[in-house]
């Protein structure tokens, strides 16, 4: 009774009469009937929900989704749902698939709502805050990898085994947003790059809210209260805000809420052993939707006392459909070793929109089709592949850390970085020749003393490498280009 009530809130059925009133029919071999007391029409509250085609017992539903609502955290497998109702494995296993479905378009609509809950929030005194975040489930352990053939961030263990065995995708890499007090939800990807880190923020969270990350999104541009935090690096000097508590006076908050949340995500994993990627979205849906469920305390009532006071109504064209084509939906394809390396091809190449690039300066417009062009090229030498990869990676950290429109050393930067100040300079050398930045130099007690300005926001992607025979000229350039003048000097804020 209980799980009729609970689908007929969630898939509404009607007998398109005047005054419908459905009452459950209790007839033995069509348990998911009910009939119209008024035209005597019958309907199955079953058909066109993810329990189309469900041959066990119906209370069963009911009782796993109180069970799973309320053990949340702990997930429940389909193994203890065996245990639980006496059933075989593979039946435990199909009505979990079921649940996932019903959680997973649920969840679906909590996303949309909240996305039009986000947009209007302007004038609210609580200004919500959004984090995000990412994390390795199941990586593929060192021992089956031997040549670790991708990191995430540095030192993050990798989803895909090496090349030399076809690079298969083992574990999850898992995009987490999250509404600080607020819903969190999960998002399986393939590769931690802007592509698609980007398009699930932008299903999720509006352009115009506050959102907090590590140091990992340089590439977002067009949001304008976006923060970075530096993880790995603390400073008490507050005048390079480059610590992560700097955040935290503020507005009271750092991106710890995503890292409470990885952990929960961790926590719960475990309870499943393994879980093949294909599957992962399933899973995720339905450990976002159990923690999201607070949020909302009439669905709660709805999902774990039956209550029939609330209707929330799956948008239709996702309920009609059968389990096969649902779980399809939800079904997570990994990428082909192919499509990756066309992926890690094209990621270095900068995507501007006509208009912003017009505005860029020459210096800095013919920079960027340079390196556009040596992207585009079909075939790329690996060893140059590698080594732009990794400037360009050295480039975002290091553009992080500079303060815009501020003034930071040189030996504060090569302190808080950790790179050597020759692996700086040699980054610094290209912003300055392109027009990123201005530096000064300031010869004191026989040191140079370099400080750095940032001049704009955005970092785009270059080419750093440069040939024997360019190295002087390059060198001379850059010592034309910086500032040596010496009111700066007597203008300086901070002694040394
Ligand atoms: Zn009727």
């Amino acid at each position: 009774m209980k799980s009729l009530t609970l689908l007929n809130a969630l898939y509404p059925k009607s007998c398109n009469c005047s005054k419908p009133n459905l009452v459950f029919l209790k007839v033995k071999n069509r348990p998911s009937m009910a009939r119209c007391s008024n035209c005597h029409k019958q309907v199955s509250i079953t058909a066109n929900t993810p329990f189309q085609g469900y041959q066990s017992n119906l209370a069963y539903i009911s009782y796993i989704i109180w069970d799973m609502v309320n053990q949340y955290p702990k997930v429940m497998t389909s193994k203890e749902i065996s245990r639980k109702l006496n059933l075989s494995y593979r039946t435990s296993y199909y009505l979990k698939k079921r649940i996932q479905i019903i959680f997973s378009q649920l969840n679906d609509k909590l996303r949309k709502e909240l996305f039009e809950e986000l947009k209007n929030t302007e004038n609210t005194d609580q200004k919500p805050i959004a984090v995000a975040d990412s994390v390795v489930l199941f990586s593929a352990s060192l021992k089956a990898n031997k040549y670790r053939s991708r990191r995430y961030k540095t030192g993050t263990a990798s989803i895909y085994l090496s090349n030399n065995l076809q690079g298969r995708q083992v574990g999850c890499l898992v995009h987490t947003i999250g509404i600080n007090h607020g819903m969190t939800f999960y998002k399986s990807i393939p590769l931690n790059n802007q592509h698609y880190l980007e398009n699930d923020l932008n299903e999720k969270i509006p352009k115009n809210v506050t959102l907090y990350t590590d140091e990992g999104y340089t590439f977002l541009w067009d949001r304008p209260n976006h923060k970075m935090v530096n993880h790995s690096k603390k400073s008490k000097d507050p005048r390079y805000n480059l610590s992560r508590d700097r955040w935290v006076t503020r507005e009271g908050v750092s991106n710890n809420g995503a890292e409470s949340r990885n952990n929960i995500l961790k926590q719960s994993f475990r309870s499943y052993g393994y879980i093949s990627p294909r599957w992962s979205q399933l899973y995720l849906n339905e450990l976002s939707f159990l923690s999201n469920l607070k949020f909302k305390p009439e669905l709660r009532n709805l999902l774990s006392l039956g209550d029939d006071a609330f209707v929330l109504e799956v948008n239709r064209s996702d309920a009609q459909e059968n389990l096969t084509n649902n779980v399809e939906k939800y079904l997570y394809r990994p990428l082909s070793l192919e499509e990756r390396n066309q992926e890690s091809k094209s990621s270095l190449i900068n995507k501007i929109n006509f208009e912003k690039f017009q505005r860029l300066s020459k210096g800095l417009k013919d920079a960027i089709t340079v390196n556009n062009q040596f992207w585009n090229q079909n075939y790329i030498e690996n060893h140059k592949r590698r080594k732009e990869s990794k400037y360009n990676l050295v480039a975002r950290k290091l553009w992080v850390l500079l303060e815009l429109k501020k003034w930071t050393s040189l030996d504060d930067l090569v302190k808080i970085s950790g790179y050597s100040r020759l692996e700086v300079l040699f980054i610094l050398k290209k912003w300055l020749t392109v027009g990123l930045i201005n530096m000064s130099k300031t010869n004191e007690r026989y040191m140079d003393t370099y400080k750095i300005y940032k001049k704009t926001n955005d970092l785009f992607y270059l080419l750093y490498s440069e040939t024997k025979t360019q190295v002087k000229a390059n060198w001379n350039n850059f010592n034309k280009k910086i500032f040596k003048n010496k009111s700066y000097r007597s203008n300086r804020k901070y002694g040394s």
